[in-house]
Protein backbone atom coordinates (compact mmCIF):
# COMPACT_ATOMS: atom_id res chain seq x y z
CA UNK A 1 0.00 0.00 0.00
CA UNK A 2 1.04 3.39 -0.65
CA UNK A 3 1.80 5.92 2.22
CA UNK A 4 1.76 9.35 1.45
CA UNK A 5 4.60 11.29 1.44
CA UNK A 6 6.02 12.76 4.44
CA UNK A 7 9.14 14.73 5.88
CA UNK A 8 9.73 13.02 8.87
CA UNK A 9 8.36 9.65 10.97
CA UNK A 10 8.11 9.84 14.65
CA UNK A 11 7.84 6.66 16.35
CA UNK A 12 6.30 7.54 19.75
CA UNK A 13 3.30 9.44 20.65
CA UNK A 14 3.94 10.66 24.41
CA UNK A 15 4.37 13.60 25.81
CA UNK A 16 7.55 14.40 23.89
CA UNK A 17 7.31 12.87 20.84
CA UNK A 18 3.75 14.39 20.74
CA UNK A 19 5.43 17.51 21.14
CA UNK A 20 7.81 17.61 18.40
CA UNK A 21 5.00 16.15 15.85
CA UNK A 22 3.78 19.87 16.83
CA UNK A 23 6.34 21.97 16.46
CA UNK A 24 7.33 20.15 13.15
CA UNK A 25 3.62 20.18 11.94
CA UNK A 26 3.05 23.87 12.92
CA UNK A 27 6.05 24.96 11.24
CA UNK A 28 4.42 22.44 7.91
CA UNK A 29 6.24 19.69 8.24
CA UNK A 30 4.51 16.69 6.80
CA UNK A 31 4.58 14.40 9.93
CA UNK A 32 3.85 10.99 10.73
CA UNK A 33 3.52 10.19 14.33
CA UNK A 34 3.38 6.44 15.30
CA UNK A 35 2.15 4.57 19.07
CA UNK A 36 2.22 1.22 20.11
CA UNK A 37 -0.94 2.67 22.79
CA UNK A 38 -4.13 2.29 21.81
CA UNK A 39 -6.82 4.89 22.21
CA UNK A 40 -8.73 3.68 25.89
CA UNK A 41 -12.18 3.83 26.51
CA UNK A 42 -12.36 5.99 29.33
CA UNK A 43 -15.05 6.82 32.17
CA UNK A 44 -14.33 10.32 32.68
CA UNK A 45 -12.05 12.48 30.47
CA UNK A 46 -8.60 13.31 31.37
CA UNK A 47 -8.46 15.64 34.05
CA UNK A 48 -12.00 15.35 35.55
CA UNK A 49 -12.30 12.74 38.64
CA UNK A 50 -9.99 11.00 40.36
CA UNK A 51 -6.13 11.79 39.82
CA UNK A 52 -3.96 10.25 37.74
CA UNK A 53 -1.24 7.97 39.01
CA UNK A 54 1.59 9.72 36.64
CA UNK A 55 1.89 12.96 36.86
CA UNK A 56 5.18 15.37 35.90
CA UNK A 57 6.33 18.13 37.67
CA UNK A 58 6.93 20.74 34.75
CA UNK A 59 9.25 23.74 34.97
CA UNK A 60 8.43 27.07 33.84
CA UNK A 61 10.87 26.79 30.41
CA UNK A 62 8.89 23.57 29.75
CA UNK A 63 5.55 25.46 30.76
CA UNK A 64 6.47 28.38 28.22
CA UNK A 65 7.31 25.73 25.29
CA UNK A 66 3.89 24.49 25.87
CA UNK A 67 2.48 27.99 25.97
CA UNK A 68 3.81 28.84 22.64
CA UNK A 69 2.11 25.83 21.08
CA UNK A 70 -1.24 26.85 22.62
CA UNK A 71 -1.54 23.28 24.76
CA UNK A 72 -0.71 25.06 28.34
CA UNK A 73 -4.09 27.24 28.17
CA UNK A 74 -5.92 23.59 27.85
CA UNK A 75 -4.79 21.88 30.00
CA UNK A 76 -4.71 24.61 32.46
CA UNK A 77 -8.12 25.24 32.03
CA UNK A 78 -8.96 21.25 33.26
CA UNK A 79 -6.60 20.63 35.91
CA UNK A 80 -3.44 21.60 36.96
CA UNK A 81 -1.37 22.64 40.24
CA UNK A 82 1.06 25.47 40.71
CA UNK A 83 3.41 25.19 43.51
CA UNK A 84 4.89 28.37 44.83
CA UNK A 85 6.81 27.03 47.62
CA UNK A 86 9.39 23.81 48.03
CA UNK A 87 10.74 21.79 51.05
CA UNK A 88 13.42 19.78 50.97
CA UNK A 89 14.97 18.02 53.98
CA UNK A 90 17.08 14.94 55.50
CA UNK A 91 14.59 12.70 57.33
CA UNK A 92 17.92 11.30 59.37
CA UNK A 93 19.29 14.85 60.53
CA UNK A 94 17.83 18.68 61.06
CA UNK A 95 18.95 19.59 57.55
CA UNK A 96 16.17 21.92 55.64
CA UNK A 97 15.98 23.95 52.80
CA UNK A 98 13.06 26.35 51.56
CA UNK A 99 12.33 27.76 48.28
CA UNK A 100 9.39 30.20 47.14
CA UNK A 101 8.61 31.62 44.16
CA UNK A 102 8.75 35.12 45.94
CA UNK A 103 12.43 35.05 46.15
CA UNK A 104 13.01 34.94 42.88
CA UNK A 105 9.79 37.31 41.94
CA UNK A 106 8.19 34.68 39.84
CA UNK A 107 4.33 33.03 40.11
CA UNK A 108 5.22 29.31 40.62
CA UNK A 109 8.45 27.48 41.15
CA UNK A 110 6.67 24.57 38.55
CA UNK A 111 3.34 23.02 37.52
CA UNK A 112 2.22 19.46 38.77
CA UNK A 113 0.64 18.05 35.47
CA UNK A 114 -1.32 14.77 34.95
CA UNK A 115 0.94 12.99 31.90
CA UNK A 116 -2.32 11.69 30.35
CA UNK A 117 -3.70 14.95 30.91
CA UNK A 118 -0.65 16.88 28.58
CA UNK A 119 -0.87 13.89 25.44
CA UNK A 120 -4.62 14.71 25.19
CA UNK A 121 -4.15 18.17 24.78
CA UNK A 122 -1.31 17.54 22.33
CA UNK A 123 -3.58 15.12 20.50
CA UNK A 124 -6.18 18.20 20.86
CA UNK A 125 -3.96 20.22 18.85
CA UNK A 126 -3.01 18.07 16.44
CA UNK A 127 -6.32 16.98 15.47
CA UNK A 128 -6.11 20.43 14.06
CA UNK A 129 -3.65 20.08 11.53
CA UNK A 130 -3.87 18.23 8.79
CA UNK A 131 -0.01 17.72 7.82
CA UNK A 132 -0.09 15.64 10.80
CA UNK A 133 -0.97 11.95 10.72
CA UNK A 134 -1.53 9.97 13.90
CA UNK A 135 -1.84 6.63 14.09
CA UNK A 136 -2.30 5.21 17.38
CA UNK A 137 -2.54 1.06 18.45
CA UNK A 138 0.71 0.36 16.10
CA UNK A 139 4.10 -0.74 16.61
CA UNK A 140 7.20 -0.40 15.53
CA UNK A 141 8.38 -3.59 14.49
CA UNK A 142 10.99 -3.06 11.99
CA UNK A 143 13.70 -0.37 10.61
CA UNK A 144 16.07 0.05 7.80
CA UNK A 145 17.20 2.62 5.30
CA UNK A 146 16.98 2.31 1.66
CA UNK A 147 17.54 5.14 -0.95
CA UNK A 148 18.52 7.70 1.57
CA UNK A 149 14.91 7.03 3.30
CA UNK A 150 14.22 5.41 6.85
CA UNK A 151 11.65 2.39 6.41
CA UNK A 152 9.49 1.69 9.40
CA UNK A 153 7.82 -1.33 9.02
CA UNK A 154 4.47 -1.36 11.31
CA UNK A 155 2.69 -4.61 13.22
CA UNK A 156 -0.32 -3.93 10.77
CA UNK A 157 2.27 -5.06 7.56
CA UNK A 158 2.18 -1.18 6.54
CA UNK A 159 5.82 -0.04 5.92
CA UNK A 160 6.25 4.10 5.76
CA UNK A 161 8.94 5.67 4.12
CA UNK A 162 10.75 9.70 5.00
CA UNK A 163 13.72 11.36 4.49
CA UNK A 164 14.07 11.57 8.55
CA UNK A 165 12.92 9.21 11.44
CA UNK A 166 12.71 9.99 15.36
CA UNK A 167 12.55 7.90 18.27
CA UNK A 168 10.54 9.41 20.74
CA UNK A 169 9.89 5.75 21.88
CA UNK A 170 10.85 5.41 25.20
CA UNK A 171 13.10 3.64 27.99
CA UNK A 172 13.14 0.28 26.10
CA UNK A 173 13.42 2.24 22.53
CA UNK A 174 12.46 0.07 19.85
CA UNK A 175 14.06 1.91 17.22
CA UNK A 176 17.31 2.83 19.09
CA UNK A 177 17.65 -0.98 19.31
CA UNK A 178 16.69 -1.40 15.60
CA UNK A 179 18.94 1.13 14.88
CA UNK A 180 21.53 -0.44 16.86
CA UNK A 181 22.84 2.59 19.13
CA UNK A 182 24.27 1.31 22.36
CA UNK A 183 23.22 2.53 25.86
CA UNK A 184 24.93 2.65 29.04
CA UNK A 185 22.58 1.53 32.00
CA UNK A 186 22.83 2.25 35.74
CA UNK A 187 20.51 0.52 37.86
CA UNK A 188 20.26 3.14 40.85
CA UNK A 189 18.83 -0.07 43.33
CA UNK A 190 16.18 1.72 43.46
CA UNK A 191 12.57 1.45 42.61
CA UNK A 192 9.54 4.24 42.53
CA UNK A 193 6.35 3.52 44.24
CA UNK A 194 3.34 5.96 42.90
CA UNK A 195 0.04 6.85 44.53
CA UNK A 196 -1.99 9.34 45.29
CA UNK A 197 -3.56 10.56 48.78
CA UNK A 198 -5.77 12.85 50.45
CA UNK A 199 -4.23 14.93 53.32
CA UNK A 200 -6.02 16.29 56.33
CA UNK A 201 -4.10 19.33 56.41
CA UNK A 202 -4.12 21.28 53.08
CA UNK A 203 -0.75 21.33 50.55
CA UNK A 204 -0.83 25.16 50.31
CA UNK A 205 0.71 24.62 47.14
CA UNK A 206 3.86 24.00 48.65
CA UNK A 207 6.04 20.47 46.76
CA UNK A 208 8.20 18.53 49.59
CA UNK A 209 10.43 16.17 49.49
CA UNK A 210 12.47 14.18 52.48
CA UNK A 211 15.81 12.06 52.38
CA UNK A 212 15.22 9.08 53.43
CA UNK A 213 18.07 6.49 54.40
CA UNK A 214 16.57 3.79 51.64
CA UNK A 215 15.44 7.36 49.07
CA UNK A 216 13.58 10.61 48.51
CA UNK A 217 10.14 10.54 48.72
CA UNK A 218 7.96 13.58 47.10
CA UNK A 219 4.68 14.89 47.87
CA UNK A 220 3.53 16.90 44.85
CA UNK A 221 0.53 18.92 45.38
CA UNK A 222 -2.34 18.55 43.28
CA UNK A 223 -5.41 20.32 42.71
CA UNK A 224 -8.82 18.24 42.79
CA UNK A 225 -12.04 20.17 42.39
CA UNK A 226 -9.93 23.02 43.19
CA UNK A 227 -8.88 22.35 46.39
CA UNK A 228 -5.43 21.34 48.08
CA UNK A 229 -6.22 18.07 49.99
CA UNK A 230 -4.28 15.80 47.73
CA UNK A 231 -0.83 15.12 46.48
CA UNK A 232 0.90 12.64 44.36
CA UNK A 233 3.12 10.39 45.71
CA UNK A 234 7.06 9.21 44.50
CA UNK A 235 8.43 7.10 47.29
CA UNK A 236 12.18 6.07 45.98
CA UNK A 237 13.26 2.87 48.07
CA UNK A 238 14.95 -0.54 47.38
CA UNK A 239 13.11 -2.48 45.45
CA UNK A 240 12.07 -5.40 48.44
CA UNK A 241 10.63 -2.58 50.22
CA UNK A 242 8.88 -1.06 46.81
CA UNK A 243 7.01 -4.87 46.62
CA UNK A 244 5.82 -4.49 49.70
CA UNK A 245 4.37 -1.26 49.51
CA UNK A 246 2.79 -2.20 46.26
CA UNK A 247 1.39 -5.17 48.04
CA UNK A 248 -0.04 -3.44 50.62
CA UNK A 249 -1.54 -0.95 48.10
CA UNK A 250 -3.63 -3.68 46.71
CA UNK A 251 -5.49 -3.98 50.32
CA UNK A 252 -7.91 -2.09 51.73
CA UNK A 253 -6.89 -2.68 55.17
CA UNK A 254 -2.88 -2.50 53.85
CA UNK A 255 -3.61 1.06 52.56
CA UNK A 256 -3.99 2.09 55.95
CA UNK A 257 -0.54 0.91 57.05
CA UNK A 258 0.61 2.86 53.83
CA UNK A 259 -0.99 5.87 54.95
CA UNK A 260 0.66 5.42 58.19
CA UNK A 261 4.06 4.24 56.46
CA UNK A 262 3.83 7.96 54.60
CA UNK A 263 2.32 9.82 57.56
CA UNK A 264 5.51 8.90 59.49
CA UNK A 265 8.18 9.20 56.54
CA UNK A 266 6.73 12.85 56.07
CA UNK A 267 6.98 14.08 59.73
CA UNK A 268 3.04 13.92 60.11
CA UNK A 269 3.38 17.24 58.26
CA UNK A 270 -0.36 17.00 56.31
CA UNK A 271 -1.61 15.18 59.21
CA UNK A 272 -3.55 11.93 58.38
CA UNK A 273 -3.53 10.74 55.06
CA UNK A 274 -5.53 8.53 53.13
CA UNK A 275 -4.22 6.49 49.74
CA UNK A 276 -6.78 6.77 47.43
CA UNK A 277 -5.18 5.11 44.62
CA UNK A 278 -3.18 1.53 43.79
CA UNK A 279 0.40 2.14 44.40
CA UNK A 280 2.79 0.28 41.69
CA UNK A 281 5.82 0.40 41.18
CA UNK A 282 9.21 1.29 38.36
CA UNK A 283 12.56 0.14 38.50
CA UNK A 284 14.69 3.07 38.48
CA UNK A 285 17.32 2.77 35.96
CA UNK A 286 19.63 5.88 34.20
CA UNK A 287 20.30 5.10 30.60
CA UNK A 288 22.19 6.77 28.35
CA UNK A 289 22.15 6.67 24.51
CA UNK A 290 26.02 6.50 23.06
CA UNK A 291 24.46 8.40 20.16
CA UNK A 292 21.14 10.50 20.00
CA UNK A 293 21.94 10.66 15.71
CA UNK A 294 22.44 8.65 13.55
CA UNK A 295 22.01 8.66 10.01
CA UNK A 296 18.35 10.29 9.11
CA UNK A 297 17.85 9.20 12.70
CA UNK A 298 17.41 11.41 16.03
CA UNK A 299 16.72 9.86 19.91
CA UNK A 300 14.68 12.15 21.83
CA UNK A 301 13.22 11.87 25.51
CA UNK A 302 13.12 8.64 27.54
CA UNK A 303 14.57 6.82 23.96
CA UNK A 304 18.11 9.03 24.85
CA UNK A 305 18.03 9.25 28.49
CA UNK A 306 16.82 8.11 31.87
CA UNK A 307 17.21 9.50 35.04
CA UNK A 308 16.34 9.67 38.82
CA UNK A 309 12.66 11.10 39.27
CA UNK A 310 14.17 12.66 42.34
CA UNK A 311 14.51 16.28 41.13
CA UNK A 312 11.86 15.28 37.90
CA UNK A 313 13.96 16.52 35.46
CA UNK A 314 12.90 13.55 33.21
CA UNK A 315 9.75 14.98 30.60
CA UNK A 316 11.28 18.40 31.35
CA UNK A 317 14.50 17.53 29.48
CA UNK A 318 12.94 15.76 26.70
CA UNK A 319 10.64 18.38 25.94
CA UNK A 320 14.18 20.26 25.83
CA UNK A 321 15.12 18.01 23.12
CA UNK A 322 12.30 18.20 20.96
CA UNK A 323 12.05 22.46 20.89
CA UNK A 324 15.65 22.00 20.18
CA UNK A 325 15.61 19.55 17.43
CA UNK A 326 12.26 21.25 15.32
CA UNK A 327 14.62 24.33 15.99
CA UNK A 328 17.83 23.13 14.06
CA UNK A 329 15.78 21.16 11.83
CA UNK A 330 13.12 24.39 11.01
CA UNK A 331 16.17 26.90 10.94
CA UNK A 332 18.05 24.59 8.29
CA UNK A 333 14.95 24.72 6.26
CA UNK A 334 14.45 27.69 6.16
CA UNK A 335 17.86 28.46 4.91
CA UNK A 336 17.99 26.23 1.91
CA UNK A 337 19.48 23.45 3.64
CA UNK A 338 18.82 19.44 4.11
CA UNK A 339 17.63 18.54 7.74
CA UNK A 340 19.03 15.42 7.26
CA UNK A 341 22.94 17.09 6.63
CA UNK A 342 24.59 15.21 9.43
CA UNK A 343 25.82 18.72 10.39
CA UNK A 344 22.40 19.66 11.55
CA UNK A 345 22.20 16.74 13.34
CA UNK A 346 25.22 16.66 14.92
CA UNK A 347 24.39 20.42 16.60
CA UNK A 348 21.52 18.65 17.74
CA UNK A 349 23.51 15.81 19.41
CA UNK A 350 25.80 18.60 20.82
CA UNK A 351 23.61 20.84 21.99
CA UNK A 352 21.64 18.18 24.26
CA UNK A 353 24.54 15.37 24.99
CA UNK A 354 25.97 17.83 27.08
CA UNK A 355 23.25 18.90 29.71
CA UNK A 356 21.64 15.67 29.48
CA UNK A 357 24.85 13.67 30.97
CA UNK A 358 25.05 17.33 33.35
CA UNK A 359 21.95 16.26 34.82
CA UNK A 360 22.31 12.30 35.21
CA UNK A 361 25.57 12.86 36.88
CA UNK A 362 24.32 15.50 39.33
CA UNK A 363 21.53 13.04 40.25
CA UNK A 364 23.97 10.31 40.59
CA UNK A 365 26.00 12.33 43.22
CA UNK A 366 22.63 13.40 44.95
CA UNK A 367 21.45 9.83 45.21
CA UNK A 368 25.29 8.51 46.89
CA UNK A 369 25.16 11.75 49.27
CA UNK A 370 21.78 11.04 50.72
CA UNK A 371 21.95 7.63 50.59
CA UNK A 372 25.14 7.50 52.53
CA UNK A 373 25.25 6.41 56.36
CA UNK A 374 28.65 7.82 56.92
CA UNK A 375 28.68 10.19 59.87
CA UNK A 376 30.85 12.94 58.26
CA UNK A 377 28.53 12.96 54.89
CA UNK A 378 25.48 13.11 56.72
CA UNK A 379 26.88 16.14 58.94
CA UNK A 380 27.76 17.93 55.70
CA UNK A 381 24.57 17.53 54.19
CA UNK A 382 22.56 18.64 56.92
CA UNK A 383 25.31 21.26 57.25
CA UNK A 384 24.52 22.04 53.55
CA UNK A 385 20.75 21.87 53.52
CA UNK A 386 20.50 24.32 56.29
CA UNK A 387 23.58 26.43 55.41
CA UNK A 388 22.12 27.25 51.87
CA UNK A 389 18.67 27.68 53.30
CA UNK A 390 20.62 30.99 54.68
CA UNK A 391 22.30 32.08 51.40
CA UNK A 392 19.32 33.95 49.48
CA UNK A 393 21.99 33.89 46.46
CA UNK A 394 22.70 30.83 45.92
CA UNK A 395 19.05 30.02 46.32
CA UNK A 396 18.14 32.35 43.88
CA UNK A 397 20.09 30.85 41.71
CA UNK A 398 19.50 26.86 42.40
CA UNK A 399 15.70 27.84 42.10
CA UNK A 400 16.37 29.74 38.19
CA UNK A 401 18.36 25.84 37.67
CA UNK A 402 15.26 24.25 38.94
CA UNK A 403 13.08 26.67 36.42
CA UNK A 404 14.96 25.42 33.59
CA UNK A 405 16.20 28.97 32.80
CA UNK A 406 20.21 27.95 32.93
CA UNK A 407 21.97 26.71 29.65
CA UNK A 408 21.26 26.28 26.06
CA UNK A 409 17.59 27.34 26.46
CA UNK A 410 16.02 26.79 23.18
CA UNK A 411 13.91 30.18 21.29
CA UNK A 412 10.50 28.92 22.22
CA UNK A 413 11.43 28.40 25.73
CA UNK A 414 12.59 31.65 27.34
C1 LIG B 1 7.85 7.44 39.08
C2 LIG B 1 8.29 8.47 38.09
C3 LIG B 1 8.08 9.82 38.34
C4 LIG B 1 8.47 10.79 37.42
N1 LIG B 1 8.28 12.11 37.70
C5 LIG B 1 8.70 13.05 36.81
C6 LIG B 1 8.53 14.45 37.07
O1 LIG B 1 8.00 14.88 38.11
N2 LIG B 1 8.98 15.34 36.15
C7 LIG B 1 9.57 14.92 35.01
O2 LIG B 1 10.01 15.78 34.20
N3 LIG B 1 9.72 13.61 34.70
C8 LIG B 1 9.30 12.67 35.58
N4 LIG B 1 9.47 11.35 35.30
C9 LIG B 1 10.03 10.96 34.00
C10 LIG B 1 8.96 11.05 32.89
O3 LIG B 1 7.82 10.30 33.25
C11 LIG B 1 9.56 10.54 31.59
O4 LIG B 1 10.77 11.20 31.34
C12 LIG B 1 8.59 10.81 30.42
O5 LIG B 1 7.40 10.08 30.57
C13 LIG B 1 9.25 10.44 29.09
O6 LIG B 1 8.38 10.77 28.04
P1 LIG B 1 8.63 10.17 26.59
O7 LIG B 1 7.53 10.74 25.74
O8 LIG B 1 10.04 10.38 26.18
O9 LIG B 1 8.47 8.61 26.76
P2 LIG B 1 7.19 7.75 27.16
O10 LIG B 1 6.27 8.53 28.01
O11 LIG B 1 7.69 6.45 27.67
O12 LIG B 1 6.46 7.53 25.75
C14 LIG B 1 6.94 6.61 24.81
C15 LIG B 1 5.82 6.25 23.85
O13 LIG B 1 6.35 5.35 22.86
C16 LIG B 1 5.38 4.38 22.59
N5 LIG B 1 6.04 3.16 22.07
C17 LIG B 1 6.86 2.30 22.73
N6 LIG B 1 7.22 1.30 21.93
C18 LIG B 1 6.66 1.52 20.72
C19 LIG B 1 6.65 0.84 19.46
N7 LIG B 1 7.28 -0.34 19.26
N8 LIG B 1 5.95 1.37 18.43
C20 LIG B 1 5.27 2.53 18.59
N9 LIG B 1 5.23 3.21 19.76
C21 LIG B 1 5.90 2.72 20.81
C22 LIG B 1 4.67 4.12 23.92
O14 LIG B 1 3.36 3.63 23.72
C23 LIG B 1 4.67 5.53 24.54
O15 LIG B 1 3.46 6.24 24.30
C24 LIG B 1 9.09 10.38 36.21
C25 LIG B 1 9.29 9.02 35.94
C26 LIG B 1 8.90 8.07 36.88
C27 LIG B 1 9.16 6.59 36.59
Amino acid sequence: MTQPTNDVLIVGGGMVGATLALLLGEAGWRVALFDAAPAVERATPPGEGAPALRVSALTAASQRLLASLGVWPWVAARRVAPYRRMQVWDGEGGGEIHFDADDVGVEALGHIVENELLVAGLEARLEALPQVTCLRGVRLTGYTREAGQAVVTLDTGEQWRAPLVVGADGAHSPLRNLAGIALTARDTGQAAVVTSVRCAHGHAGTARQVFLPSGPLAFLPLAIEGGDAHCSIVWSTTPTEARRLTALGEREDGRAALAEALERAVDGRLGRLEVIDAAPHFPIVQRHASDYVAEGLALIGDAAHTLHPLAGQGVNLGLMDAAVLAEEWVRARQRGAEPGDPRILARYARRRRGENAAMLAAMQGFQRLFGSRQPALRLARNWGLSGVDRLPLLKRLLIRQALGEYGDVPQRCR
